[in-house]
């Protein structure tokens, strides 16, 4: 029976985009057999993502918060322990630990590249250390594709201890210093491969690290944690959070288009900046001046008194003529489901809440549907 097609009316802010060879990495996959049971793709996609990324190893999963979940129990979080994130991400970032009985504590980001403030990070640790109750984990996010200072971040907690996971969910293909992949430098690090995400299997996941024996151990608990033997012993309880073979055939045709797809945003990105940064009222996101966003998403910041509108106008006005856009993220200390949570800061991100919109960014856009978003923009502000 044949599907209706996707309605073409909307824009949408960051819809997949198809590589082509989708259908044949998919019919090789089941053609083989390996429909079930999980076959060889999920290891050639940990494969080609380690290659990619520079990490030695890699655990392919159902989801970007199926990795963090995993990634939180191999950390050894437990209820009570501290789990520190910056107050600018998505919820995902610390649900899972939070679900686990941890309790977040969100630190402020730096008004300059929208990542955790190390310095504020810094602080903060001596602080807990003083109080004799540091994080078990402190998890840095590559905000909308773009790194965190991971060098300065990691120097903050190694002095203390505290391993770093890195939120790189959005970050596939961007580079923090040196040249270095998303996450390169945390204990762990993970990926999304979400439908919206810059490449995407549909849906699914990466949790990655340098240590084989925690990517092993996350292995085993993505399985029902079976230990070794003929029938199923458990020393303690897992998940399924494996990848299919099906979502990783996927993937695995996603991966190579990479390259062209952070190009491709990052043309998005400095076509809205040059039609719209000069706009009184209007700016962007800066790259931190060192390392190469993704440009995942480009998020535009609108300060009302000298644009003439506010950023819901803005939205409104878009949505009005079928084009998606978001706020951006509503920073975590804000929202109710953690009303009770301790922070450090928080003005910078409340802030950029008040402000930044996101804008269609997917690398299908066409220039004459960017150039439609354009107009309208202008067209809400004074000038
Ligand atoms: C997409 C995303 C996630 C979650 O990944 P899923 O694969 O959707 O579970 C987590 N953190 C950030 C910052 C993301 O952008």
């Amino acid at each position: 029976m044949p599907f209706p097609q996707r309605p073409p009316s909307r824009l949408p802010l960051s819809p997949p985009q198809l590589v082509g060879t989708e259908l044949d990495s998919l019919r090789a996959t089941l053609e083989a057999g390996w429909l079930a049971p999980a076959g060889p793709a999920p290891a050639a996609f940990e494969e080609a993502v380690a290659a990619l990324t520079g990490f030695a190893g890699a655990v392919a999963t159902s989801s970007g918060t199926a990795a963090l979940h995993l990634a939180y129990r191999v950390l050894g979080v437990q209820p009570g322990d501290e789990v520190w994130a910056p107050c600018m991400t998505f919820v995902a970032t610390v649900a899972p630990a939070v679900q686990m009985g941890a309790v977040p504590r969100f630190l402020d980001v730096t008004e300059r590249g929208w990542t955790l403030d190390p310095d504020l990070l810094a602080e903060e640790l001596s602080r807990a250390a003083r109080r004799g109750r540091l994080p078990r984990v402190v998890v840095p996010v590559d905000l909308y594709g773009q790194c965190c200072d991971l060098a300065a971040i990691h120097a903050a907690c190694g002095r203390w201890g505290v391993p770093v996971l890195c939120d790189s969910a959005a970050a596939m293909g961007a580079e923090g210093r040196e040249g270095r992949h998303a996450g390169r430098g945390a204990r762990l690090a993970v990926f999304s491969f979400n439908g919206n995400k810059i490449v995407t299997a549909g849906g699914g996941g990466m949790l990655v690290g340098d240590d084989p024996a925690l990517l092993a151990r996350a292995r085993q608990l993505a399985g029902q944690a079976k230990e070794p033997a003929a029938h199923y012993e458990h020393e303690t309880t897992g998940y399924t959070y494996g990848m299919s073979s099906v979502l990783a055939a996927v993937g695995l045709a996603q991966l190579p288009a990479l390259p062209a797809r952070v190009a491709r945003r990052r043309e998005v990105f400095a076509t809205y900046a040059a039609a719209l940064g000069a706009l009184p009222g209007i700016s962007f996101i800066a790259e931190p001046g060192w390392g190469r966003a993704n440009r995942w998403l480009t998020v535009a910041q609108v300060a009302p008194a000298a644009f003439g509108a506010d950023r819901e106008a803005v939205r409104r006005a878009l949505e009005a003529a079928g084009i998606e856009s978001r706020p951006a993220w509503k920073p975590l200390h804000l929202q109710p489901a953690f009303r009770d949570a301790p922070q450090a800061g928080g003005a910078v991100a409340a802030a950029l809440f008040e402000r930044g919109l996101c804008l269609p960014s997917g690398s299908g856009m066409s220039p004459a549907e960017q150039a439609r978003v354009i107009d309208i923009l202008r067209g809400c502000g004074r000038g």
